[in-house]
């Protein structure tokens, strides 16, 4: 929430902030991946690519607690933007609304809701 009131937009806020504030969604955070050591991000591999008015978001998450929930609505997704940066610049974060088509839940029946698996598929496109 507090990404969202300090960084959104008006309609972001209009369309995400506001249902989050009277509890009516909940949202997750994807940042860990399988892949990589995650406790630094600079590790994050997952890509995030701009192409017009859509991005092209490929990579592969786990542990995104809340994201099983059925009330969670929106994802905050970590990815590399800018791999041509210093490390600590590459990244940039972007909302997935969680009932897009190229949202995969894996393995749904880890531990106590918190565990999953988030496979983005591989050129899909994303309407922010
Ligand atoms: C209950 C729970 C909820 C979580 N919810 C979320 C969530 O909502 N969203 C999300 O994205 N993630 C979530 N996570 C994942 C969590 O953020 C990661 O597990 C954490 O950041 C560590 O990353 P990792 O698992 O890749 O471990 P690693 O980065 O592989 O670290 C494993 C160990 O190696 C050490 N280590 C790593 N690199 C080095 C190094 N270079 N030198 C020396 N030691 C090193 C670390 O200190 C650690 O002890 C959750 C985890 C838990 C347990």
């Amino acid at each position: 929430m507090e990404v969202l009131y300090d960084f959104g937009t008006d309609e972001q806020k209009e369309e995400w902030l506001t249902p989050l504030l009277d509890g009516s969604i909940r949202s997750c955070f994807a940042m860990t991946e399988p892949d990589v050591a995650s406790s630094d991000a600079t590790n994050i591999s997952s890509s995030i690519v701009s192409d017009g008015d859509n991005y092209i978001i490929n990579g592969r998450k786990w542990w995104t607690s809340n994201a099983i929930n059925p009330r969670a609505k929106i994802c905050i997704f970590m990815g590399v933007t800018n791999p041509e940066n210093a490390p600590h610049q590459r990244q940039s974060q972007i909302l997935v609304p969680m009932d897009s088509e190229v949202f995969l839940l894996l393995d749904l029946c880890r531990c106590m809701d918190m565990m999953m698996d988030t496979q983005v598929i591989l050129n899909s496109y994303l309407k922010m």
